[in-house]
């Protein structure tokens, strides 16, 4: 179970403030597979940060379970992080040096895994994604829809029960992107917990719970009418 209890985040920039979240609160329960729709700007990637431990909110608490997030010691939150929280970025965030095969060990070192082990996990990864034959691959050498799914690979290495994506279709074709989110309904069926924060409402509307955002402010919404 994860919440976000009256969070506030504010980016000050230049004596200019934004309140980027307004007293956001939100409820995820093990095994939601939840969307939250707004138009870019309204805080969605800055929401999934904030749930995902990696931006300090301004005011207001993150629970994971009965731990909240934000008073965890630095080092003990990044830990809670690597083993339970799988990230997907808009933009993938590859090493571009790394092959297919490399970026998904990432993960698995900083886990602590031996090489062996690191190879293994990769490569039966790798293959569930269908890209058995692009392990050797550098980002730069694979297709758009290619390089999501070694990101989606990599983001599953360490089984995290918690998956947060950050428009996972954004950036892709229609086609590809239909494959990205059943994808991740398959690991929402397995029972992992997913979270994607979308402007594309077609993708929002498959999620099983749905809600809006809009400057900020987190609004609940009806199926069919996003
Ligand atoms: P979305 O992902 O929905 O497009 P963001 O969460 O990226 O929205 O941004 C929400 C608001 O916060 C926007 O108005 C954006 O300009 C502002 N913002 C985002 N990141 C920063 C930052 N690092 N510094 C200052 N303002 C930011
Ligand atoms: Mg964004």
């Amino acid at each position: 179970m994860y919440k976000m209890e009256q969070v506030c985040l504010e980016y000050r920039r230049r004596g200019k403030t934004v309140n980027a979240l307004q007293d956001a609160n939100l409820e995820i329960c093990d095994g939601d597979y939840l969307s939250i729709v707004g138009p870019s700007g309204s805080g969605k990637s800055t929401l999934l940060l904030t749930l995902g431990g990696m931006l300090t909110p301004t005011k207001g608490r993150v629970m994971a379970g009965s731990e909240s997030l934000y008073d965890l010691a630095p080092v003990k939150r990044a830990q809670l992080r690597r083993e339970k929280i799988g990230f997907v970025f808009q933009t993938f965030n590859l090493i571009p040096y790394l092959t297919a095969l490399e970026n998904v060990q990432v993960p698995l070192l900083l886990a602590g895994a031996s090489e062996a082990r690191q190879q293994e996990r990769a490569k039966q990864l790798l293959e569930r994604l269908g890209l058995s034959d692009r392990l050797d691959h550098k980002p730069g050498e694979l297709s758009v829809g290619q390089q999501q799914r070694v990101a989606l690979a990599r983001m599953l290495a360490n089984e995290p029960s918690l998956i947060l994506a950050d428009e996972p279709t954004g950036n892709l074709d229609p086609d590809t992107g239909k494959e990205v989110l059943s994808f991740l309904e398959q690991l929402n069926a397995e029972g992992r917990t997913v979270v994607i924060v979308t402007h594309d409402h077609a993708a929002a509307e498959r999620a099983k719970k749905r809600l809006r955002l809009e400057n900020g402010f987190v609004h609940p919404v009806e199926k069919g009418n996003i």
